[in-house]
């Protein structure tokens, strides 16, 4: 919205546009416009808090105004005139009995000509800056007054909003609702927490604060009025995270206990090499879940290359071998193939010799193919069953599904993981009252204050060591204009038998974009790189046509692999020592630490270049900036969390709800302690003040939470 001379204030109090909760009339804009941001229900709009506050409870004397201060003041138009020089603007003189103001407008309409006309009472609100004519404002706000115009009596908000939506319409909206809101106190009073404010006097100070509130306390959230809130939050979150471990608790799955010399021996028998000891931790860490009745709720973390795929063959191993089919999830068909292309190589063959099979269930798997995996899988002849979001349709039905696998949780919607879960209620319910156990897989690692939070349900496995011989990869940052250099760099170390991954971003809008920017650059390097094999890799290939160009890469006879994103994750050749990735300040702090994760796995050290193309955001800035500081999954994650925030983080805007609304994890660590530690009393003493807490807070996100 264009900041004109038409005062807020003045709107507020004076519109005559009521926002309406009347099903039958049509929306307007602005309705819509709230709607959009979540503005739904009284206590919505109780809770929209304003971003901060402007004073117009006070007149200041036009001859005590100070440079760079902002200031009400009041008089009569001496003169109002346009001027052409410099350029064409409004000039109005505004005089009291103190002095002279000149208010500035270079853009106008000829309503402000009328409302600014000479002898008008005018209030006007603005930045006071000195000017050619002693102290003015350019475009203040303004509205006509006359001696009897009562001044504000609080601090006026100013909200979150959007361009379809007034801030004099929101400010009215948000007014209404915080008086109709229910805002009683539902929590027995011995729990609160000690010195603060009730939720409606909270709410109250913080819309509509006294004249004598401090600015600085409202704004860095540090008031009583604050501190109420993000405990509040906190506890409704504490609370449905208390909830749904026991509700987990008492729901049952099958137990999982491998046979002695069975299915999991015969696997590690058959790896090339030995587990570390970090992987075997986490392996009985796991199999003491799959042993027990209650279902696992399970993160598995570790870095880029620290082998969670070997792991997760294990679960599937333990749970095959106790009689159950193991799903294997990733978020899309060229990770799902890719990740579990090595897994499912492992398995296959010990799953043979015992007379059952794999099913993949994919979206390009179709037709015959497809109804002959989903009889396999019905039947139970599928042991593992390897897909994408497919394999969680209703359609697909398991006959023993015992154990899930997801990898890559992060990059699974909130609303999947619920549908899978739902999914795995209902396979279960075959009269047995089972479900099965459920691990997911996570390159991306959660710093702790997060696990705490949102995954106070969530039992967390760590690999925290990569597999011996791997070399630690240096990160260099070049602005696009090198690339000739870069290129130059590419030929020395394809001629000493090195390889070199070249990645283009993903332009997610446009899969034609994205295939001409990799199509561009492959023709370029092949020109520049003359006699030297240059491979193209890219999603719109068959998988029969990537297969080719993978192998000639694995194999070592194309020194240097152009690719969009599909190689993010799963790829594995130990001889590329080189990466480059271009216009990196595209991507994702995450998705950059996947990407450098394909070179570095041989004994040669290895270098990953990030091109970037000026001008970069902070973010960008920032993001290349971790990358070249740090090779540490824990620390990027920790950075990425920083950048972003934690709603972002945890995939939470796919939902269209940030988790955390008013609490800062790091800065409220003292309110969330006390909030975990009241949570498990209030449910249990105080069952249905819990519950009508949650309800106020979380209401249709409760289900999200528990996903
Ligand atoms: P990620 O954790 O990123 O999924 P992978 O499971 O793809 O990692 O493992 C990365 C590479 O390391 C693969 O080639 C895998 O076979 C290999 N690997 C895994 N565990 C070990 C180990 N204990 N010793 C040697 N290599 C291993
Ligand atoms: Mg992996």
């Amino acid at each position: 919205m264009k900041r004109m001379g038409l005062p807020d204030g003045h709107n507020a109090r004076m519109a005559s546009s009521v926002p309406t909760t009347d099903k039958a009339a049509a929306k307007s804009a602005p309705q819509k416009a709230m709607e959009k941001m979540g503005l739904r229900r009284d206590i919505d709009l109780a809770l929209h808090l304003p971003l901060r506050y402007e004073d117009e409870t006070r007149l200041t004397p036009i001859g005590e105004l100070r440079h760079g201060q902002t200031a009400q003041c009041e008089g009569v138009v001496r003169d109002a005139r346009v001027e052409l020089r410099p350029r064409r603007q409004l000039i109005v003189r505004l005089q009291d009995d103190s002095g002279e103001l000149v208010l500035r407008f270079l853009h106008f309409y000829p309503s402000h000509q009328k409302s600014l006309a000479a002898g008008a009472r005018i209030r006007a609100r603005g930045e006071v800056r000195g000017g050619f004519f002693g102290h003015e404002m350019v475009h203040p706000t303004f509205k006509s007054v006359d001696d009897a115009t009562p001044l504000a009596t609080s601090l006026t908000p100013v909200y979150p909003s959007s361009a379809a939506l007034p801030q004099a319409y929101l400010r009215k909206a948000v007014a209404s609702g915080l008086s109709r809101a229910p805002l009683q106190e539902v929590l027995p009073p011995h729990l609160v927490r000690q010195g603060l404010p009730s939720l409606r006097e909270a709410l109250n100070s913080l819309h509509h604060p006294s004249p004598h509130a401090s600015l600085a306390d409202l704004e860095d959230r540090s008031s009583p009025a604050w501190q109420r809130l993000k405990w509040e939050e906190l506890l409704a979150q504490q609370i449905s995270q208390l909830m749904a471990r026991r509700e987990r608790a008492l729901r049952r799955a099958p137990p999982l206990r491998a046979v002695t010399s069975g299915l999991p021996e015969q696997l590690l028998a058959a790896l090339p090499f030995q587990l570390t000891g970090a992987q075997q931790r986490v392996v009985q860490e796991i199999a003491q879940d799959l042993a027990g009745t209650e279902p696992m709720h399970r993160l598995l973390q570790g870095d880029v290359g620290s082998g969670k795929t070997v792991v997760a063959a294990l679960a599937a191993a333990v749970a095959i071998d106790a009689g159950w089919q193991c799903a294997l999830m990733a978020p899309t068909e060229i990770l799902a193939e890719q990740h579990f292309r090595k897994l499912v190589g492992w398995l296959a063959p010990l799953l043979e010799a015992r007379g059952q099979c794999v099913a993949w269930l994919t979206g390009s798997v179709k037709g015959k193919v497809r109804q002959q995996m989903m009889a396999r899988t019905a039947s139970g002849e599928a042991a593992l069953v390897v897909g994408t979001q497919a394999v969680i349709q209703d359609s697909v039905q398991f006959a023993r599904l015992g154990l899930a696998l997801i990898d890559e949780q992060h990059r699974f919607g909130v609303a999947q993981r619920l549908a899978l879960r739902h999914k795995l209620e209902g396979t279960a319910d075959d009269g047995t009252g089972l479900e099965p156990h459920l691990l997911m897989m996570t390159a991306t690692p959660i710093p702790r204050t997060l696990a705490m939070t949102y995954y106070a349900d969530l039992a967390v496995s760590t690999i925290d060591e990569l597999p011996p011989g791997r070399t630690p990869i240096v990160t260099k940052v070049f602005a696009d204009s090198r690339r000739e250099a870069v290129i130059a760099h590419i030929r020395e170390e394809a001629a000493a038998g090195r390889q070199i991954y070249w990645v283009c971003p993903l332009i997610e809008e446009s899969e034609a974009l994205d295939l001409q920017n990799a199509t561009e650059t492959h023709q370029h390097l092949s020109a520049a790189l003359d006699g030297m094999m240059v491979g193209l890799l890219h999603g719109r290939m068959t998988p029969s046509e990537k297969a080719a160009v993978m192998s000639l890469f694995s194999g070592g006879q194309m020194p240097v692999l152009v690719s969009t994103t599909v190689i993010e994750v799963g790829v594995d050749v130990p001889n590329a020592s080189l990466m480059v990735i271009e216009h990196a300040e595209r991507f994702g702090l995450a998705q950059l630490h996947q990407l450098r994760g394909r070179v570095g796995r041989g004994a040669a050290a290895s270098v990953c270049v990030l091109l970037y193309t000026p001008p970069l955001s902070d973010t960008g800035k920032a993001r290349l900036k971790a990358m070249a500081e740090t090779n540490d999954g824990f620390e990027i994650s920790r950075r990425d969390l920083e950048i972003r925030g934690p709603g972002e983080f945890m995939g939470a805007r796919q939902s269209g709800d940030a988790l955390l609304r008013f609490a800062d994890l790091q800065e409220d660590s003292a309110l969330l302690q006390h909030a975990r530690a009241v949570a498990p009393r209030l449910l249990d003493e105080h069952p249905s003040a819990a519950a009508a807490h949650v309800q106020r807070w979380l209401a249709s996100r409760v289900e999200y939470l528990k996903a």
